[in-house]
């Protein structure tokens, strides 16, 4: 019974910046569950490789060139979505952008926008257009990918946009949870650590920046993306049915500090 809870077998599922990264191994965990899935990315190579990847691994899915910042499209790619699968029943806005270490004083106009129009505003686009859809069935789970960030201010490199950002997305996860629960959609997120994707790469692997993100971990390590795929298979299942509203921290231990 409890394990059966995580199967997604006859659900379809919609994944943004599926392309590479943490995106993809949630696209991986979806299918791995049952779920029939659709990547969604603003990057056509990246999708291509992706599905690719995929398909590697016997999994077959629907690919989206989408940039989620583009409200109309995606609108366009929710209603596209129902009408191919018939349903929605997950959603993972997961596209994100970091552009870490530039000083507060120093962040142009352009860099500020473009993050939270990215992080926060895709977010939100995202769970209107295919919530509505969710809100006509009455059943769907929404999982955001926030962030630590969004708890605690990350150090060396300065990023208060990206915090900013994260801060918002959690919050509105609980304000879309808190208006949808009694129409029966959870909104949930998952809040990791910095986890080893191409959108730490500014980062070098020897550098005093990272050994500070090292030590100031209890685990003593950066999480993988399947750490977080796996929350986000939980919190998207039937196995966190009473869960909504919740930011859950997969974060090694690091605002324990
Ligand atoms: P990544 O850069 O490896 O992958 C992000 C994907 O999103 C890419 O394929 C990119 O093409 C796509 N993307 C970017 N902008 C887009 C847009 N406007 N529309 C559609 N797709 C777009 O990043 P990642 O590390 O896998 O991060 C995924 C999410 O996890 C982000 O929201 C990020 O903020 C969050 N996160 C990452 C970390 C980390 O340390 N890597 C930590 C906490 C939270």
């Amino acid at each position: 019974m409890y394990l059966e809870s995580l199967r997604l077998d006859g659900r379809t599922a919609f994944v943004t910046g599926g392309g590479q990264g943490i995106g993809l191994c949630c696209a991986e965990a979806l299918s791995e569950a049952g779920a029939r899935v659709t990547i969604a990315d603003n990057n056509l190579a990246r999708l291509d490789e992706a599905r690719g990847a995929l398909e590697a691994k016997g999994y077959q899915v629907a690919t989206q060139v989408l940039d989620v910042t583009d409200s109309a499209a995606v609108t366009v790619a929710a209603d596209a979505m129902l009408e191919r699968e018939g349903k929605i029943d997950v959603l993972v806005n997961n596209a994100g952008i970091a552009r870490s270490d530039t000083a507060a004083q120093d962040v142009a106009d352009e860099h500020w926008l473009n993050v939270l129009d990215v992080n926060l505003n895709g977010t939100f686009w995202c769970a209107r257009a295919f919530g509505r859809h969710m809100l006509a069935a009455e059943e769907g789970s929404i999982v955001n990918i926030g962030s630590m960030s969004g708890f605690v201010v990350n150090r060396p490199q300065p990023q208060s946009y990206y915090n900013a950002s994260k801060a918002a997305v959690h919050q509105l996860t609980r304000s879309l949870a808190a208006e949808w629960a009694r129409r029966g959609i959870r909104v949930n997120a998952v809040a990791p650590t910095y986890i080893s994707t191409p959108l730490n790469a500014f980062a070098d692997t020897s550098s005093e920046m990272y050994r500070r993100w090292i030590d100031g971990t209890p685990q003593g390590r950066l999480g993988t993306p399947e750490e977080v795929a796996s929350v986000v298979l939980f919190l998207a299942s039937d196995a966190a049915s009473l869960m909504t509203g919740s930011i859950v921290l997969a974060d090694g231990g690091y605002t324990c500090w």
